[in-house]
């Protein structure tokens, strides 16, 4: 993709821009409201410009971020790399999380949400590591069949795919560079996974252990009520 803002006819994207938008949660297009003129920015030669977009989906306003490749006579580059500037934190329900791997996840959302894609990348496996240390050995195996079952359905792209699958699992060398789009990708799998492992779990746990107590009771097998069942059910 490449950013160009013209002499003559003004701001254009070769490509649309699509992000997940903090606002409604829509992975939807950004769509240009106000850009900086040809002539401020051959005027003034800042390093960086200040866009503003909306959301397609929920109208919200959108502010990013582009530094200034080139400028030249007819037309000005933007680097492709947009950067957001305003981003809301990922949630995740960290309450169903070891403490270890609660702080480590909160610690890789937030570089998600600072956009610091390659320390959030190194830290998504860091924090992978750790929760796989706590399972059994098999969960690994588990985790990437999840991961690559995930991509399919999502008809995430092969190359995607495999710089995801390297950052969460690869034994060896560090994380490899990543993109704003894949950092995108990388954090909806992560908190999947995470959600899967421990969330989803322990809920299923909850109802299994309920649904059998009240399962005793009207068979007339009237289950003894002890006061350390209640408390974990609570
Ligand atoms: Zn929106």
């Amino acid at each position: 993709m490449a950013i160009y803002v013209n002499k003559n006819n003004g701001f254009q994207l070769t490509e649309p821009i699509t992000r997940e938008c903090p606002h409604c949660g829509a992975h939807s297009q950004l769509l240009v409201l106000a850009t900086p003129t040809f002539e401020v920015l051959a005027q003034t030669r800042p390093k960086q410009a200040g866009l503003l977009f909306r959301c397609a989906a929920c109208n919200e306003p959108r502010f990013l971020r582009a530094a200034i490749r080139t400028i030249g006579a007819e037309r000005i580059e933007l680097a492709p790399n947009l950067v957001e500037v305003e981003r809301t934190r990922e949630r995740f329900q960290y309450n169903y999380l070891p403490d270890t791997v609660e702080q480590l996840l909160r610690e890789t959302l937030d570089c998600y949400s600072l956009g610091a894609h390659n320390a959030f990348a190194t830290m998504c496996r860091r924090t992978t590591r750790t929760a796989l240390k706590t399972m059994d050995a098999a969960a690994k195996l588990r985790w990437q069949d999840t991961l690559q079952d995930v991509l399919r359905v999502c008809e995430v792209d092969a190359v995607t795919a495999s710089t995801v699958d390297t950052v969460l699992f690869a034994d060896e060398g560090e994380p490899p560079e990543i993109t704003p789009d894949e950092a995108a990708v990388l954090v909806e799998v992560l908190k999947d996974l995470f959600y899967q492992s421990y969330v989803r779990s322990a809920k299923l746990r909850a109802a299994m252990k309920m649904r059998r107590f009240f399962a005793g009771e009207s068979t007339g097998k009237i289950t003894p009520i002890d006061r350390d069942g209640w408390r974990e059910l609570a």
